[in-house]
Order: structure tokens, then sequence, then C-alpha cells
């Protein structure tokens, strides 16, 4: 069962409220040191202000490691890391979910990995005599994305992108 998106809209409004826009998290963030496209402090004003649909149909929220030191050094008490989980969530009941990550979630649902190995990995673990991947098993994993409601939304993106405009 997944969530409304009005709670999770909810939830990612009314902490951010308290920000005061000092930055401490661009400052701390790994990601914004090596792309200003990706700023956590600019995000929170753009929710702050109202600018909730450029925020989830940007590419950049999805660029977020998801290291917490935001979360840890806000001095508001901002929990940005799980703001930003909640913002891709949302983006992704919308079915704005960018074509890399959709290949992932495709892979996930065929293989029960988010990336399969390359050959040349393969080969390399051979070399190195490590031992054979271990597959999980795919109907439980699949059972789950099912009644999670995974499904869903994978079907939602892949219809969205057939249906969009080539850029
Ligand atoms: S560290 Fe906290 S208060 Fe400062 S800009 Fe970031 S979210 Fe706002
Ligand atoms: S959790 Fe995301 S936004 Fe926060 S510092 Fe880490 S990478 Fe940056």
């Amino acid at each position: 069962m997944t969530e409304h998106p009005k709670i999770i809209l909810d939830r990612i409004l009314s902490p951010a409220r308290v920000c005061y826009q000092c930055s401490t998290c661009a400052g701390g963030c790994p990601v914004f040191c090596n792309n200003p496209e990706m700023n956590p402090r600019l995000i929170i004003e753009k929710l702050i202000l109202g600018q909730v649909e450029e925020v989830l149909t940007s590419s950049y929220i999805w660029n977020c490691g998801f290291c917490l030191i935001c979360t840890q050094r806000c001095p508001q008490g901002v929990d940005l890391a799980h703001i930003l989980v909640d913002l891709k969530n949302l983006s992704v009941k919308r079915g704005n979910t960018p074509v890399g990550v959709l290949d992932e979630m495709k892979t996930l649902y065929l293989t029960g990995l988010t990336q399969e190995s390359s050959k040349t990995v393969l080969n390399r673990r051979k070399k190195l005599n490590l031992p054979e991947i271990q597959y999980p098993d795919l109907s439980e994993i699949q059972k789950i994305m099912d009644v999670s409601g995974f499904n869903d939304l994978l079907k939602l993106n892949l219809r969205k992108e057939e249906t969009s405009e080539p850029l």
C-alpha cells in the first residue's frame, strides 16, 4: 500500500518552513561540491517559495546520495535527506522517473538486481578466484514488488516514457 501524495507533500513542506537559509547543508554536501545544480539549500528555498512542481520535475533531486550530512548538520533540524527521498517518491508517483533510474527499476524487476554484472566483471571475479555471485529469489522479490505497488509505479513510468516527446 503506497502513501497518498498529499500526505507526502505535507511531510515535505511542514519541516521545510523552519529553514533560515544558512547554507550549512550545501556547505557539507559532497554532491553539491561537484555538481552545483544539486544545491540542497536552493531546493529548500524553492519548496518554501511554493515552486514544488519545478523541484518535482527536476533531475537534480535524483543526484542526492543520501549520505545524511545535511540532516546531521542542519541547525534547524530540517531532515533534508528524507525530504529528498519523499520528493523522489512523489516524482515517481507522477511518472517523472529519469531514464537511468527507470532502467534500474526494470532490471530490478526482471533480475532482482539493480544492475547486472558485465562480462568483464564476471571474468575478473573468476581470475581473482572470487565466489560466484549469489542471485536472490526472483519470485519472492517480484511478489514484494507486486503487493507494495512498485510494479504499478514501474508500469506508470514506462507508459509515460513511451508517450513522452523525444527531446
Ligand atoms: S542547513 Fe538547514 S537551515 Fe540551513 S539552509 Fe540547510 S535546511 Fe536550511
Ligand atoms: S543527503 Fe543528499 S543532499 Fe544531503 S548532504 Fe548528502 S548528498 Fe547532499
